[in-house]
């Protein structure tokens, strides 16, 4: 499945992904950086739309094993 995933050194903390999260899978970390919790991620990519820092990547979720 397609998760949501922040690239820390760009975020902002401007909680707008998290604000526009339908699954309220973003929380904005201690001011720095927002995190996603990958169980309640759905990948609609709604978070990376409203990001005004564009940095948020819709990807495949990485599995380590085959
Ligand atoms: S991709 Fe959708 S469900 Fe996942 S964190 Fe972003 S807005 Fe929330
Ligand atoms: S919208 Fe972008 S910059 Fe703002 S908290 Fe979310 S990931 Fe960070």
């Amino acid at each position: 499945m397609r998760k949501a995933n922040v690239n820390k050194k760009r975020c902002v903390a401007c909680g707008e992904c998290a604000y526009t999260c339908p699954k309220t899978a973003i929380t904005v970390k201690n001011g720095c950086f927002a995190i996603v919790d990958a169980a309640l991620c759905v990948g609609c990519g709604l978070c990376a739309k409203a990001c005004p820092a564009d940095c948020i990547d819709i990807m495949e979720e990485v599995h380590h094993e085959k």
